[in-house]
């Protein structure tokens, strides 16, 4: 596996690799590489002749408060991971390559950035949202690959690249979980063993809504409060929210109807801030 550090360097494989026809393939990360992304190094592989993973811990989608410095790192291990899932180079530029000094420009969606995960990370979908237009701009994919792990961050980066008329195809690869349910994340070495057990609550309480919605319920408040009790049981240290939103727009909604729902959760257990989310159908 190549490994690239710089921008002008990956913008010139990637263009030689365009000129020998090749399909290229972008995943992008932050690193601590878990079998979340591995599946989606994968299917990258499975649509394109080369794929570049691309690990970047991105400071401009960190609050001020959040937890940046903290945040789990381990190259030599990303790297033996990265070639073993098939990812033919590994793109893992610094901070000043990626944000030169004096750098200023930023790339932002309005509206649905502002919403769920916006509301409580105020600046956190510009900097997603700017550092995927940079990566894409580096790494010239044909194919760029994302979790529905962040929802709302796929259906953001996708309206981007429509709007921007970015000539790539983004791809929504499934959450991988752990066998209890807990979606995997870097963010989960932060649990004490007791929030571990404790944080299956999330996944828990989105099977339990899916229950409801299969028996006929159609009301969002009525899923909601028993989602919330039984997020409750779990002694989470905060709810941040609970939202049913209609995957196509990411607009919230209180009546469930056809094709289908997404509910979408964060709940802090201790210090530790936990995203899920669930597609359901509805008939
Ligand atoms: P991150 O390193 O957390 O920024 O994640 C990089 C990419 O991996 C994003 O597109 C995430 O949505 C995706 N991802 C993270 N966790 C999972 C998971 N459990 N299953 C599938 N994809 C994931």
């Amino acid at each position: 596996m190549q490994v690239i550090q710089h921008v002008a360097e990956m913008q010139a494989v990637a263009e030689l690799l365009r000129a020998r026809g090749k399909r290229i393939g972008v995943v992008p990360t932050m690193g601590y590489l878990h079998e979340g992304h591995l599946s989606l190094v994968r299917l990258a592989r499975s649509h394109c002749d080369t794929v570049i993973a691309t690990l970047f811990v991105n400071p401009t989608q960190f609050g001020p408060t959040e937890d940046f410095e903290r945040y789990p790192r381990d190259l030599d291990r990303d790297l033996k991971l990265a070639a073993e899932a098939g990812a033919d180079t590994l793109f893992c530029p610094d901070t000043k390559e990626m944000y030169p000094d004096g750098s200023a420009t930023f790339v932002d969606v309005e509206g649905v950035s502002a919403v769920l995960e916006g509301k409580f990370r105020p600046t956190h979908f510009r900097g997603v949202t700017t550092v995927v237009a940079k990566i894409l701009n580096t790494t010239k994919p044909h194919l760029a690959v994302f979790g529905q792990k962040d929802a709302q961050q796929a259906f953001l980066v996708t309206k981007m690249a429509r709007e921007l008329n970015f000539d790539v195809q983004i791809l929504v690869g499934p959450t991988v979980r752990e066998q209890d349910g807990l979606a995997l994340s870097s963010r989960n070495v932060y649990l004490s063993a007791d929030e571990r057990l404790r944080a299956t609550a999330l996944f828990r309480a989105l099977k339990h809504a899916e229950m409801l919605i299969a028996r006929g319920e159609r009301s969002a408040a009525h899923i909601r409060s028993q989602m919330l009790a039984l997020l409750a049981d779990a002694a989470p240290a905060k709810i941040d929210y609970v939202a049913f939103v209609r995957p196509a727009s990411f607009q919230e909604t209180e009546l469930l109807e056809p094709p289908s729902v997404l509910i979408a959760l964060a709940v802090w257990f201790g210090s530790t801030r936990l995203i899920d989310n669930m597609t359901i159908p509805i008939s």
